[in-house]
């Protein structure tokens, strides 16, 4: 598979680590020969699979430098961001335009009228000086959520300086991060980052899809989504998955074990970079060169559709995708691009490369093989006229 493919859309989701797999099998063998049971069961077979939670808590909790105690397994990013917003309903939320869908729609949802959208600089960054606590306490924030890297552009935000400056017990004021992009790319620890909530997903580490997690710091408390059961001590209902859970505690040992690596991604990342705006007139970048995370490339290509692009990639291997794989079916330009470029053709010329622990040299050299060539026969066909917006670097 990868000799015929060059996968460079990770952010979307890196592949089953093997070593995942293996956990993984291991369970599933004991669940085929009934060696583990219902984790809540009190027979021994049951405390074996309540074992194995124990464990697989203290793995994911060392990944954050959480307590095993404040770790809540979930369905994914996805179920934890929707715990946090459903959670604050009808409260005062401030968040950012460029948060994940998971967060925006049940924002809107449920709290419309009282969430604050903190705007973003031409980076994509909030500055910590627009978050503040109302001297008034009827105008003060529930929640704060924002996001520690973007999914689309890969842009870090300042969460550790907007704690500090929001997070409050006198006023009650919480604050969340999304860290499912950042997660085993950068260091996260929620207390360097004095956070009380944070979602992440095994997927993007190598991990099994369909299982993620959600921290809550002891002292905070978040209403369940699910209820009907004392999973979870309580906070989120329904049989544990003994499979996924194990599988994401090896892909959270693995993450740990090789953030170090990443350093080599992002150089190979760069040269992608330098390589693009070398040889393709009428592009710019919509990942900061500073303070992104190590993997994700967003270029816009003037005048041409970035699905186009991504249709012509495939068609000789190589995957990349357009915006967020979640919003990549509709037809609007991506909210991110548009909160930081406020331009719907430089939005729909976009274009996410992200890259993985796997991805080598021979893989840039592959897409530089082809995408100029690519992009050169879109324009001749386009009705549009690239050149009009200046080359940025
Ligand atoms: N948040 C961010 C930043 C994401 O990138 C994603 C996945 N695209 C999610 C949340 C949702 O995660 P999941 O797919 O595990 O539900």
């Amino acid at each position: 598979m990868r000799d015929q493919q060059v996968y460079l859309d990770y952010a979307a989701g890196a592949p089953l680590l093997p070593e995942v797999k293996t956990r993984m099998d291991e369970v599933g063998e004991g669940l085929v020969n009934g060696e583990y049971g219902n984790p809540s069961a009190l027979y021994a077979t049951g405390q074996r699979s309540r074992r194995l939670l124990d464990e697989a808590r203290m793995q994911v909790a060392l990944l954050i430098d959480a307590q095993p105690s404040e770790i809540i397994f979930t369905s994914g990013g996805t179920e934890s961001n929707n715990t946090v917003i459903q959670a604050f309903q009808r409260q005062i939320i401030w968040t950012t335009p460029i948060e994940h869908p998971s967060i925006l729609e049940p924002l809107r949802k449920f709290s419309r009228q009282k969430a604050r959208f903190v705007s973003v600089d031409n980076e994509g960054r909030v500055s910590p000086k627009n978050f503040y606590r109302d001297p008034d306490p009827k105008y003060c924030p529930s929640l704060v959520s924002v996001m520690l890297a973007n999914n689309e552009i890969g842009v870090i935000e300042p969460v550790r300086e907007i704690s500090m400056k929001c997070r409050s017990p006198k006023y009650k004021t919480l604050v969340h991060t999304d860290a499912t992009q950042a997660i085993g790319k950068i260091p996260v620890d929620v207390n360097e980052l004095k956070v009380d909530l944070l979602s992440f997903s095994a997927h993007k580490i190598g991990g099994p899809a369909g299982i993620g997690v959600l921290y809550v710091r002891k002292s905070a408390h978040v209403r369940p989504l699910l209820s009907g059961g004392d999973q979870e001590r309580g906070r989120r209902a329904g049989t544990e998955n003994l499979m996924l859970i194990a599988g994401l505690a090896k892909a959270a040992e693995l993450a740990r074990a090789r953030l170090t690596e990443w350093d080599k991604v992002a150089g190979l990342r760069d040269q992608l970079r330098a390589e693009i705006l070398r040889e393709i007139p009428h592009v710019s970048c919509n990942s900061p060169k500073e303070g992104c995370l190590p993997n994700i490339l967003n270029v816009s290509f003037e005048a041409i559709e970035g699905e186009a692009i991504q249709l012509m990639l495939d068609a000789t291997g190589i995957a990349v995708s357009t915006g967020s794989a979640c919003a990549s079916s509709k037809l609007e330009p991506s909210h991110v691009i548009m909160a930081i470029r406020g331009d719907a053709e430089i939005a729909h010329g976009s274009v996410r490369f992200s890259l993985g622990l796997n991805t080598t040299e021979s893989d840039i050299q592959k897409v530089m093989a082809v995408l100029p060539k690519i992009v050169a026969k879109l324009r001749d066909m386009s009705t549009l006229k690239a050149g009009e917006h200046d080359k940025e670097s």
